[in-house]
């Protein structure tokens, strides 16, 4: 099973149906299961801005699927505390894909939740998720501003409510991340590398990289995205962490890289990341992913016009800071601080706003 299935091209639909024509993940598998399959829809922004799953992926294992004779698919997914997944379903693309192939959509934000004990620690999960007998993970090869990369792993956090969200930036988000993958077994991840954004989770600074790789084992795709995104596996903790929980492997010298379309090339050809260093005036302590990353790029913003290098006073932001009397603070974690703009999640406008006035711009 250390095999990395890639193909590179232009046209996504036929890409996604030639890998699993190769792969063949249905063998010897009832036709009466259920299917989920989860893309990453953390914000409503359509795909070619970076962050969401391309609904032509989608589409190509719904027809795979469909004629195969699997009739119970549905797609899943609960987008980021602050977004509607019924708004991302909108706009990227998928209540239209609904429609054409009469697969429903399942917005997670909507459904009960079970709880599920892994090492001393409960973690609730949206009962949806664990009602599926298959589930085929379909997220992107991406840049995050707090965890580096993000890809199969962490997708998962989709599957679980936007409280308990919340509570894994309180746990460390690494073990829990982990300890989710020990809880939910995917068995089948294809992943989206069209054009990610390798900076931010939230898209809007693209680039090509034309390619959808899919495997069996998370822990393989994410040290595979960890590469391609210019990270080592020892600056990605939760990797680390799932493996040792036994949830992969990463890739090695015996792992496969079949190409469909053509021979193997030398190296895997991935993707520059720009130095980050505005991100030293941050003071974070269990933010949220999308008030983490509004942040960011709130200062990516500012570092443009070279306003971040004003700043007297470092900026807070996470549920730790609640109730504590800081100066500078972001988001309503930080209500006690003396200069606190609210909002939770507070938008990218409103803090670039905030921070030009704390921070002397005009
Ligand atoms: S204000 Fe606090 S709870 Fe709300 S999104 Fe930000 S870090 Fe999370």
């Amino acid at each position: 099973m250390n095999r990395l299935y890639i193909a590179n091209g232009e046209n996504p639909v036929k890409m996604t149906i030639d890998l699993l024509n190769v792969m063949k993940p249905m063998e010897n598998r009832s036709k009466d299961i259920s299917i989920g399959i989860k893309p990453n829809l953390v914000c409503a922004s359509p795909a070619d801005e970076g962050a969401t799953t391309h609904p032509e992926i989608i589409e190509g294992i719904i027809v795979y699927l469909q004629e195969l004779g699997y009739t119970n698919l549905r797609i899943i997914e609960g987008s980021w505390i602050g977004d509607s997944t019924k708004r991302a379903f909108k706009i990227c693309g998928y209540e239209a894909l609904s429609e054409k192939y009469g697969v429903p959509l399942y917005d997670l934000k909507d459904d009960t939740s079970v709880t599920r004990s892994y090492k001393g620690v409960d973690i609730n999960i949206c009962s949806i998720a664990l009602d599926v007998d298959v589930l085929i993970n379909v997220p992107l090869i991406k840049g995050h501003c707090q965890t580096n990369i993000t890809c199969a792993l962490k997708n998962l956090k989709g599957l679980i409510p936007d409280s308990e969200k919340r509570r894994f930036h309180t746990l460390g988000l690494h073990k829990p991340i982990a300890y989710l993958n020990a809880l939910i077994h995917q068995h089948l991840i294809i992943a989206d590398g069209i054009c990610p954004d390798p900076y931010f989770e939230e898209g809007g600074r693209p680039k090509k990289l034309n390619r959808i790789v899919a495997c069996y084992d998370p822990v393989l795709m994410d040290s595979y995205a960890a590469q391609v995104l210019g990270y080592q596996i020892s600056e990605i903790k939760y990797i680390q962490l799932a493996q040792k929980e036994g949830v992969g492997s990463p890739m090695d010298k015996e792992t496969e890289h079949i190409y469909i379309y053509e021979d193997k090339p030398e190296t895997i050809s991935g993707i520059q990341q720009k130095n980050k260093k505005y991100l030293k005036i941050v003071d974070e302590a269990d933010a949220c992913s999308a008030c983490f990353s509004n942040l960011a790029s709130a200062l990516e913003k500012l570092s443009e016009e070279g306003l971040t290098e004003t700043f007297a006073d470092q900026i807070c932001i996470g549920q730790a800071y609640r109730g504590y009397k800081g100066v500078l603070g972001v988001g309503d974690c930080t209500e006690c601080f003396k200069k606190h703009l609210p909002g939770c999640p507070p938008d990218i406008h409103s803090i670039v706003e905030f921070l030009k006035t704390i921070g002397g711009g005009d």
